[in-house]
């Protein structure tokens, strides 16, 4: 069975970029179909990738100032529909409990698709005076939206997510609140996974629903289509208005907090994916591989590889754990080495460690790198200090290239055919001008597949005319075609 996986071959990313990124998923071991469509299975190695990021994550969520909190994943009907614009946004993909205990349920339970009703209506009881504010809570939880379409991590019936849920009191610490949020998700995005990110506001047609204003990161994945890898939500009053959240403010007057939420989820694993890999397979950043360095020990051709090798490879094994790297000795005897690097290539561990006998009598090692195969001999007694380093190189170099991958797909357009044009065949980010109403946005949509991905929120604001109607437009708008 482990033979079959490594030894067919993965579509290469060229011929069917969509097949080669199944192919990635299932053969990398990352995950595999559940028996409920559009369910999938977090397999061992991809939950160890999954786990890397939420430590980091959860670190990033506390050290801004917020706890961690768990509520009910069942919500009752009426509590989800307290608040209209959230209501119809999320009712087409919720999944409804109607029996349960073999009865008939007086009232429909929602399996949350996300948590806004049932934190807020729990404000309501916990939030009295100004001296409660700020709420400052995230929680680590599964969500159910029925999806029509779906692949692994990118869009799933069931995922895992952080969602963060904050009440203030005032607009501007609201704002900042959400900004902030954005920033952790760009900062993760770039430190941790080696993906850059475009960071802005959302249209109206693509905010939340319920939220003032969305802001969100956007990645731009191998074959030019943008990735959503984050959001983070103002959602104003509304909330407060709808689950009746009032305090006394400073002024023992009756007021109203304003509330955020932000979230991402295990979608960015895909973003990983298809960010780094290639035709062999997975290529993982060194801050999220399950193993930073694989170690594949070279059998002599006469003797036993236990005597002749192995000690020598448990030897390096320890000195690279004893310098915190993350190692695994793959000393399965029923492989050969070509089987063994292939099998580590696709699973995209950084670094390759090989050692043979030849080696071990000059006291060395080969180390590969698995994203440009660079080999080269390091003497065993500086094995860790090599490697601590070429760790970091190549966590920097994957953010390098996919920085220049970015840059060499972002276009400046101001001529609808030349939009179109790009849009019809290598896609990528598209800045140009855009009139801001909702019904050219959705011709655009219509006819190259093209969304706004964000406004962005810095830089200077130059006026122009809309690139599909000629439309005044107070600043350029990044389009792309999104997953
Ligand atoms: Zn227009």
């Amino acid at each position: 069975m482990e033979q079959d996986r490594v030894s067919k071959q993965i579509t290469p990313k060229a011929k069917d970029y969509s097949q080669w990124y199944l192919d990635v998923v299932l053969k990398a071991d990352m995950a595999d179909y559940g028996p409920v469509r559009g369910c999938m299975i977090i397999k061992p190695y991809g939950y160890a990738v999954w786990e890397h990021m939420q430590r980091d994550m959860d670190r990033r969520i506390k050290e801004t100032g917020h706890v961690n909190a768990y509520f009910p994943l069942f919500i009752p009907k009426s509590l989800l529909e307290r608040e209209k614009e959230h209501v119809e946004g999320f009712s087409p993909e919720c999944a409804w409990v109607t029996i349960g205990g073999g009865a008939e349920l007086e009232e429909p339970i929602a399996v949350r698709p996300t948590s806004e009703a049932i934190i807020c209506s729990t404000y309501a009881k916990w939030v009295r005076s100004w001296r409660d504010l700020p709420v400052l809570i995230n929680q680590w939880a599964n969500v159910v939206r029925w999806e029509k379409v779906t692949r692994p991590f990118l869009r799933t019936t069931e995922f895992l997510w952080q969602e963060g849920h904050t009440l203030h009191e005032t607009e501007a610490e609201a704002e900042e609140e959400t900004l902030r949020m954005l920033d952790v998700y760009r900062a993760f995005s770039e430190e941790m996974l080696a993906m850059p990110v475009l960071h802005g506001r959302k249209t109206e047609s693509e905010k939340f629903a319920g939220a003032l204003r969305t802001y969100a990161i956007e990645a731009l994945m191998g074959d030019g289509r943008a990735l959503q890898a984050g959001t983070s939500h103002n959602l104003g009053q509304h909330f407060a208005d709808a689950y009746g959240i009032e305090y006394l403010d400073r002024t023992q007057q009756r007021a109203k907090p304003w509330s955020t939420s932000w979230g991402s989820s295990t979608r960015l694993i895909g973003g990983l994916i298809m960010s780094h890999g290639d035709d062999a397979g997975l290529i993982l950043p060194p801050k999220v591989a399950p193993y930073q360095v694989v170690i594949v020990p070279i059998p002599p051709k006469k003797g036993d590889v236990n005597e002749a090798v192995l000690p020598k490879a448990r030897e390096v094994q320890a000195m690279l754990r004893a310098a915190g790297i993350r190692v695994h000795l793959d000393a399965r005897d029923q492989f050969q080495p070509g089987f063994k690097y292939a099998d580590w290539e696709m699973r995209g561990v950084p670094l390759r460690l090989e050692i043979g006998p030849k080696d071990v009598e000059k006291d060395q090692c080969v180390l590969v790198r698995r994203d440009n195969r660079e080999k080269q001999f390091v003497p065993l007694a500086s094995v860790a200090e090599t490697v601590g380093p070429l760790l970091d190189s190549l966590q920097r170099e994957l953010l390098e290239r996919a920085r220049r991958f970015v840059a060499e797909n972002t276009f400046r357009v101001s001529s609808y055919d030349e939009f179109k044009e790009i849009m019809a065949t290598r896609r990528g980010f598209l800045l140009s001008h855009w009139c801001e109403q909702a019904e050219c946005e959705a011709k655009i949509k219509e006819e190259t597949k093209a969304t706004v991905r964000v406004i962005p929120i810095e830089g200077e604001a130059v006026k122009g005319a809309c690139v599909r109607c000629g439309g005044a437009s107070s600043r350029e708008v990044y389009f792309a075609q999104a997953y």
